[in-house]
């Protein structure tokens, strides 16, 4: 919880919200890039003003694109958006502690596990998964959780 003498200002919180729906503008064309059929999520990390890391979700490097089998069902090796782009840090020479993650889609609950330890600090979403239990994990360990609504189509 922020107390009143870190709390932004009316200036400060409008620029904060203009790069918000920036970067989820990015998020969104990112999920665009998923092969998955049933959800496309896109995710991306952003740490001192610059893009870290993005992901959709998919199948890891070197498999086969299809996320989902015959009977439509996805297959369990398929990384959620979120997981890729944590993933992606960790293959680069940065962290992601203290960043803040774009994300389409709420986390799940395995994948709110990885958020928060990675040292993501906030995490913004614009579309609630159905099952809260990722978020309440989030909230819990001290992650500022902010919901961005949909724009209204151009
Ligand atoms: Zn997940």
């Amino acid at each position: 919880m922020s107390t009143p003498q870190d709390a932004p200002g009316p200036t400060e919180r409008a620029k904060q919200d203009r790069y918000d729906r920036a970067y989820m503008r990015m998020a969104l064309e990112w999920a665009k890039l998923s092969h998955c059929t049933r959800k496309q999520v896109g995710a991306l990390i952003v740490k001192d003003g610059m893009i870290i890391s993005d992901g959709y979700n998919g199948t890891p490097t070197g498999f086969p694109n299809p996320c989902e089998d015959e009977e439509g069902l996805t297959h369990w090796y398929v990384l959620h958006a979120e997981a890729n782009a944590i993933l992606k840090v960790a293959r680069s020479t940065n962290n992601a502690r203290g960043a803040t993650l774009y994300l389409t889609h709420s986390p799940c609950k395995e994948c709110s596990k990885l958020v928060l330890q990675a040292g993501i600090h906030r995490l913004v979403y614009q579309v609630a998964y159905k099952d809260p239990a990722g978020l309440d994990l989030l909230a819990k360990g001290g992650v500022v959780v902010s919901k961005l609504d949909p724009e209204p189509d151009a």
